[in-house]
Order: structure tokens, then sequence, then C-alpha cells
């Protein structure tokens, strides 16, 4: 089943909902990158949460994620847009540490339990929104619940999960957004909040091969009507001409020091794909200085 995404209101529409399956997104970014399992987990739900923020964006827009917390992970750097493509890296992929009591990767014991969630919304024509948060518990779901609540002002419910299996892959990831709307009643908010504390980890009922209209039935029974469906899918969107205009940048003398070595090579962080210059490309670079 591939990644997808839907989004909808229940409840009489006094919530509104957003609901992803991205397996295979994390998957590929842990491909890309080699990820190890802890890594894998902090940023597969990073990913995820991204995902479903770039469904809220107006065509066109895209939403970049930043979580810096004081872990050995380093700072997680994600971006996604309304046409569901996602990337997302960390500082050190290769981070991985016992799991936490609970038997669980140990996602705060990597990420920290201080530093920020940086959310910046690119409205196109050089617009950009930046709204800073605290992390809260460094385990993500609960530093974007706090985001949603302190910085948008949206009494939000937040679920993420990513499955590592026995050799490393990624078995299942997953996650739900629960946003309650001015309008609900307290009878709507008390039966929010009773399904929402019995409810499997989202990757579980993911990997039990739960649909995201299943899960969405667990929530709000038949009251419920999905708005939108997209796929989700992994894509960076970096190519070797926008590595020669960040060449460029660099000026001449860096440029001049780099036409010495016979081939320059950069590297993508977001993806992992090498751009080659040969030398003779550099000097073109130079040239046009
Ligand atoms: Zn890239």
């Amino acid at each position: 089943m591939k990644d997808y995404l839907i989004r909808g209101l229940a409840f009489n529409d006094e919530v509104r909902f957003f609901a992803t399956k991205t397996t295979q997104l994390v998957e590929e970014i842990r491909r890309r990158h080699n990820g190890y399992p802890t890594a894998m987990a902090a940023v597969g739900r990073t990913a995820t949460v991204t995902a479903m923020m770039g469904a809220m964006q107006k065509s066109g827009d895209t939403v970049d994620v930043r979580v810096r917390g004081n872990g050995i992970l380093g700072n997680i750097l994600a971006t996604a847009n309304e046409d569901g493509e996602v990337r997302a890296y960390a500082t050190n992929m290769q981070t991985h540490i016992p799991s936490n009591e609970f038997g669980k990767l140990d996602v705060r014991g990597v990420v920290g339990t201080e530093g920020d969630v940086v959310v910046i919304k690119d409205l196109g024509l050089a617009e950009k929104y930046t709204t800073t948060s605290p992390i809260v518990s460094g385990e993500i779901a609960e530093d974007f619940t706090y985001y949603f609540a302190m910085s948008e002002q949206i009494p939000s419910a937040v679920s993420l999960g990513v499955l590592v299996d026995t050799d490393n892959s990624i078995l299942a990831a997953g996650g739900f957004i629960v946003q309650v709307l001015p309008q609900a009643s307290e009878e709507t908010i008390t039966k929010l909040e009773n399904v929402l504390t019995n409810i499997k980890p989202v990757s579980t009922l993911i990997n039990e091969g739960y649909t995201l209209e299943d899960i969405a039935t667990i929530l709000f029974g038949d009251n419920y009507r999905i708005l939108k469906s997209i796929d989700i899918k992994f894509l960076c969107n970096c190519s070797k001409e926008k590595y020669s205009s960040a060449l460029i940048t660099l000026g001449r003398e860096e440029l001049e020091d780099m036409a010495k070595d016979e081939l320059v090579e950069t590297v993508c962080s977001f993806c992992n794909e090498k751009y080659e210059f040969l030398q003779s490309e550099i000097k073109e670079l130079i040239e046009k200085l």
C-alpha cells in the first residue's frame, strides 16, 4: 500500500483531522542516509508531522520545520508542501541509543529536552512567516501539540509513530492530528478525549494493516467526512543548477581555491544526492563572476 494522506472534518464538523501513512517515505529517508533506528524514529516522526502541516498550506506554499534540540541527534530539518512532497534529515543520522524504560526507541534521549521547534511558512512572493515554540518533551508529538496550542492557538492532539524492523528497515510509519474547532461542544471534546486515551499507537495500527479510513473510523465512528486525499512521496528539489548558484555565492577567492582540484563534489544534506563539478566547470563559474 502506497503512502497517502487524508484530511477531513468529524463530529458534525466540530473537529478537523489529518491522517497519514508515511512508511515508504521514512524508509526512503533511511535508505538515502543510512539512518539508525533511534535517529529514524525522531526524523520519521518529524517528517510525518511536517507532511500533515504541508497539507494545511495553500497551493504553492511550503512549510519548513526545524527541531533544534540539545541532544546528540543534532537538528532535524523537514520540508513539505501541499502536494505531499516531503524531505527530511537530521545532523547525525547514525544515532542509536538503548531503548527507554517502556522498551521503545528513546527519541527524547537523542533529540534532547531543551531547544525549540521552528516553523517557517513560505507563502511565496519572498514572504516568510516564522514561529518558534520551545521543546517541551523531545518525543516530537508532544512538542507539536504544544506548538499548535501556543503558536497557532488550536487545541490539537498529535500522534506520530515509527516502527523499525530488526534489519533497521522501516516497518510502519504514520500519524494523525485532530484539531478542535472553536464551535466544538463539551460533549464532543469529552468523546474525543476518551477515544484518544484508548487508541493503539498509530504505527501499530498501520503495521496491522489498518488504512487511514479505518483509523478515522476508530476515532470518529461514522461521523466524519474526507475532504481530500493526496499521495505522500519523498521529493528533494535540489539540482546541479542550484548548487552552481550556491557555489557562485562563495566568491572568487574560494572558487579559485576549489579550481585547484580536478573534481569538486557537493552533497545535498536533504537527499544525499552528489553533484560533481569538473575543474573546467568551476573555472566557468569564476568567469561568470
Ligand atoms: Zn537534495
